[in-house]
């Protein structure tokens, strides 16, 4: 027992703890002192005060304190041995993925301070506003997201586990368009469009989970699946709101037992027409797969070098892109 309270408290900082429970903290001062207001009762003035080198907390409204197990006693009325096993289970659950949804609230904050990334994406033809918003898109300029974290508590070792910053210390997304990936409404991986001269698509090294979405369009019993989240986004905006997105043509297992959830189902592949003929390969390749799996596969053939994206920005309307989803052929 006392081995795991050592391991416990090595693992889990007090401060992540109270973060992931929506305790709101300042710096105070010291680099590694953190106030806010006091859990245990009403205050108009935050007294509440944890040290996160030290890992205790302390009260000045009603002088409680202690470490983190004293914390989970008080605050979950827990005895001291019902206290660790609450937090062994609460630490099976990632608090990687609370980081990754504050990168993307910051990001998104920094979207329409940077006018260079509101013209990329009116470039890509994304003007609804309302769109830009549901998708939570936002903006990495690159150089103020580690700050912005490590300002809230949080440790250098958890941004580096998501890969929010490289082993350098520096943000991973440097000028990139942000979409967030989310399942269940919260945050699992983040993909960054480069809208300078770096490769262009980047996902933090993690899952990139289930299909983009789900959540809305796996009620629908006809499906188009994209490869990027720019097809997406235009074909939303076109009204096409059953589209989804894998982020590359390479689906993960999740995901396609995501598209086999409704028996039947029609599935348009809307995959790029590469002049390599990759896209069209791998559209071939699932198609197979699908309707091995007892799905309706449909691959969209759009004109020759396009995606959705491009399609639409070279001038298409939803009703072309209709003709092209009405001419599709099985295999
Ligand atoms: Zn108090």
């Amino acid at each position: 027992m006392h081995q795991d309270l050592e391991q416990l408290k090595q693992r889990i900082s007090l401060l992540e703890y109270l973060q992931r429970r929506n305790w709101t903290a300042r710096r105070s001062g010291s680099r590694q002192e953190f106030v806010g207001f006091c859990p245990f009762h009403a205050e108009t003035r935050p007294s509440f005060y944890v040290n996160a080198r030290k890992n205790l907390f302390y009260c000045h409204g009603c002088e409680r304190g202690g470490d983190l197990i004293r914390f989970v006693e008080l605050s979950e009325h827990l005895s001291f041995r019902e206290s660790l096993a609450y937090l062994k289970q609460h630490m099976a659950a990632a608090p990687e993925s609370e980081l990754l949804d504050k990168a993307a609230d910051f990001y998104q904050l920094q979207l329409h301070r940077y006018s260079e990334a509101v013209e990329y994406l009116q470039q890509r033809g994304i003007r609804d506003p309302a769109l830009i918003e549901e998708l939570g898109v936002g903006y990495a300029p690159g150089s103020n997201l580690r700050r912005h974290l490590l300002d809230r508590g949080y440790s250098f070792d958890l941004l580096l586990r998501t890969g929010l910053i490289n082993p350098q210390g520096r943000d991973a997304f440097c000028r990139r368009v942000i979409f967030p990936c989310r399942q269940h409404g919260r945050a699992v991986n983040l993909y960054g469009r480069s809208i300078g001269v770096a490769f262009p698509h980047r996902l933090l090294p993690r899952s990139k989970g289930g299909l983009f979405a789900w959540e809305s369009v796996g009620a629908f019993s006809t499906v188009i699946l994209v490869e990027g989240l720019f097809d997406l986004a235009v074909l939303w905006q076109a009204g096409f709101r059953n589209t989804t997105c894998a982020i590359g043509t390479h689906l993960t297992s999740t995901q396609l037992s995501q598209l086999g959830d409704q028996r039947g189902r029609r599935i348009y592949i809307a995959f790029d027409q590469d002049p390599n003929q990759a896209g069209q390969q791998a559209s071939r390749l699932l198609a197979q797969h699908l309707e091995s799996a007892g799905l309706n596969a449909r691959i969209v053939a759009l004109p020759p070098g396009h995606d959705p994206n491009s399609y639409f920005m070279a001038g298409a309307t939803a009703a072309d892109f209709l003709a092209c989803l009405q001419r599709a052929q099985g295999l």
